[in-house]
Order: structure tokens, then C-alpha cells, then sequence
């Protein structure tokens, strides 16, 4: 740390991304990215696109894309904001919606209090059942900006609608964030939901089931007033958030919308056939509505698991949080890359003796 940095980020702890190592090719189950490339669609507006207006600045606005969206998700435009990668928007959230401090599970994803710390944004955590499901009662009405990853992560335990509803309408004086970064591996989406609670706002992301992280593509649904607070911190920051290929790309990527649905049935079948054989293999793990299983096994040491693996060409995520640290989270990847991932847990348990 330098002298210089302003003394109130002296003690701000950052998130720590999942390692992108290079010193190797690795099967990547560590990110929870796509193992399937984004559209042919999304690939010829790339070959297509016109480079040369790299000169000009984006459309602040997003407009066509922001279009698209609202008719693929029966909203209108002005309830659409788009932002450099869904934590952009997330980010906003905290700044905007977090005078009454914030509330949301103890086990979830780990940026939230980051944004809370970075923006003074006291906060609450409630536990999570035994099951690892989100305890939607001891959630609801606790007069603060309510945060929800439904599905959840990394536990991959999803609310139903109803339950996600309860948390919404008990507190109509404050933000309900549903951050839907998985919602499109067999979740409920709340936004059915925008039309009767103009608090709740709704957090989506092409980096998961469109298979574009690299392109940095979030966007969030909720009534125009909530997203014209969003854009007035926008405006206050990077008001050109998304660049001009990524818009061209998006656009590409909701009209193929059935490539991706397709893809995520695809993720799904092949999660339900991996966790089938990691329970036959004696790992046990909740039902997951997500991209990826949140796995642990009787005798086996998380970190064990992880180094391992790792050694072996395959990189899982392992967090640090010690209430977790038998686990590990597995990203569903192609039914090749978790064929090898199994065999190669086999053969670890094996080694351990287990
Ligand atoms: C991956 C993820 C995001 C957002 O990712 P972006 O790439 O910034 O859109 C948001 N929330 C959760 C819970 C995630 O796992």
C-alpha cells in the first residue's frame, strides 16, 4: 500500500477471483464459465463487425440491446440497465440502495460484502438451513437492501419463486437484489415478479449461460425508477460501461437465444449424470439448480481434494471461508471434462484410501 491511498480503503479486503493460472493447460471447472463457445451468431457479428468504428465512443444508452432484452423478458426498455459484467451493477446496488445497511445469507457470493465494505454499507448475515437452503423467513423484512443469489452460490440451492416473492413483498420500502447469474440452469425466475413490487431488481449475466464472461456483459430488470437511479451512478462513473463490440455481441446472443437454452440443457443433463456417479463414489452435495456442484466427501480434506486435482490437469474452486473448507465447488463442463474429473476423484480416493 502506498502513503497514498485515501486511509478509508486502508482495511478494505478485496474479492479474490478464481485463479487463471497459465502455467498449463487445465480442465477448467474452477469459474463457473460455459465449456461451450457463445453462438454461431454471436461468432459472425464479430467476423462482421466494424472495427474501424472502434474510433467512436458506444451508445450510452445500449439501446437496440437494451430492446432485445426487454422483449425477450416482456419488460420495456427503460426497465433494462446493461453494465460491464453483472458485479458492475451489483457494485451500484450497494452504493445506491444501502442507507438502511444490507442483509443477506452467510453463505453466498463473497463479493457482496465486499461491496458493502467498500461503500460503508453496514451488513447482516443469516444462516443458512442444515440443507443449505436460504431460510427465506429470516431473510424477509429485515429493513435493509436484501441481497439473494437465487440459485445460490457456491452452494448451487435455489428458492422457489414463492419464496423469493415473500422476501420481495415483505419490506416494500427496501431493494430486493436477485442476482440470477444461474438462474438459467433450472431456477424460477422473479421476473415474472417486476409487474406487482416496483422494490425488487432483478440481476442477470451473460457470462454464465451465454457463454460470454470474456465479453464483460451484465444487465439488470426493475422499474424505470430503480434503473434510472442505476443510471445516474453510471453516468456519475463510466458512462460509456459496455463497449461497442460487446453491444453488437449481445444483441447477436439474445436473438439465438434457443443456442443457449439449448446449451444449458445440455449443463444440466450432464450435471445430473456427474453427481449421480460422485454420489455412487460415496461425495455428497446439494441438489443443484446451477452450473456447478458444491461437493464434499467423509474423510477427504477440501484442500486435499484441490491440490490434487490441481497436480492432476483439473482446477476446482476451494474457498478459504474455514465453515467450508471440506468443499469444493465443481463447474459443469462438457460430459468429456467430467468423465475425467470423476476418474480422476476415484483415483484420489483411492490414493487417500477412502
Ligand atoms: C459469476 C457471478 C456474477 C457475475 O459475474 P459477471 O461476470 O460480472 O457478470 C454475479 N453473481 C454471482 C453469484 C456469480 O456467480
Amino acid at each position: 500500500m502506498s502513503r497514498f491511498l485515501n486511509h478509508k480503503y486502508a482495511g478494505l479486503t478485496a474479492y479474490t477471483p478464481g485463479e487463471q493460472p497459465r502455467d498449463r493447460q487445465y480442465i477448467k471447472l474452477n469459474t463457473n464459465e460455459s465449456p461451450y463457445p457463445p453462438s454461431p451468431a454471436v461468432l459472425s457479428a464479430l467476423e462482421e463487425a466494424d472495427v474501424a468504428a472502434l474510433r467512436l465512443y458506444s451508445d450510452p444508452e445500449g439501446t437496440s440491446l437494451r430492446e432485445k432484452l426487454a422483449g425477450l423478458y416482456g419488460v420495456e426498455s427503460g426497465q433494462v440497465f446493461l453494465s460491464n459484467g453483472s458485479d458492475d451493477i451489483l457494485n451500484f446496488a450497494f452504493m445506491a440502495f444501502g442507507s438502511d445497511g444490507a442483509v443477506f445469507p452467510s453463505l453466498t457470493y463473497s463479493f457482496y460484502p465486499v461491496f458493502a465494505n467498500l461503500h460503508g454499507v453496514p451488513y447482516e448475515t443469516v444462516p443458512l438451513r442444515e440443507d443449505f437452503s436460504v431460510d427465506a423467513a429470516i431473510l424477509a423484512g429485515q429493513g435493509k437492501l436484501t441481497v439473494l443469489a437465487n440459485p445460490n452460490a457456491p452452494t448451487g440451492v435455489a428458492l422457489s419463486l414463492e419464496q423469493v416473492e415473500s422476501v420481495v413483498a415483505a419490506d416494500p420500502n427496501h431493494v430486493v437484489v436477485v442476482d440470477e447469474a444461474y438462474v438459467d440452469f433450472g431456477a424460477q425466475s422473479a421476473v415474472t415478479l417486476l409487474e406487482k413490487y416496483d422494490n425488487l431488481l432483478v440481476v442477470m449475466t451473460f457470462s454464465k449461460s451465454r457463454s460470454m464472461a470474456g465479453a464483460r456483459l451484465g444487465f439488470a430488470l426493475g422499474s424505470r425508477d430503480l434503473i434510472q437511479d442505476l443510471e445516474k451512478l453510471k453516468y456519475a462513473t463510466n458512462p460509456y460501461n459496455v463497449n461497442r463490440l460487446t453491444l453488437k455481441l449481445g444483441e447477436a446472443a439474445v436473438d439465438s437465444n434457443e443456442y443457449f437454452r439449448e446449451n444449458a440443457r445440455r449443463i444440466m443433463a450432464t450435471r445430473s449424470e456427474t453427481a449421480q456417479r460422485l454420489r455412487d463414489l460415496g461425495f455428497s452435495m446439494p441438489d443443484s439448480q446451477a452450473n456447478f456442484l458444491f461437493l464434499t466427501h467423509p474423510g477427504l480434506d477440501g484442500e486435499v481434494l484441490y491440490q490434487k486435482c490441481k497436480s492432476r490437469g483439473i482446477l476446482i474452486r476451494h474457498f478459504s471461508d474455514p465453515a467450508i473448507a471440506g468443499y469444493n465447488r465443481v463447474t459443469i463442463g462438457t460430459e468429456t471434462e467430467m468423465a475425467a474429473f470423476v476418474q480422476e476423484a476415484e483415483e484420489i480416493l483411492r490414493e487417500e484410501g477412502l
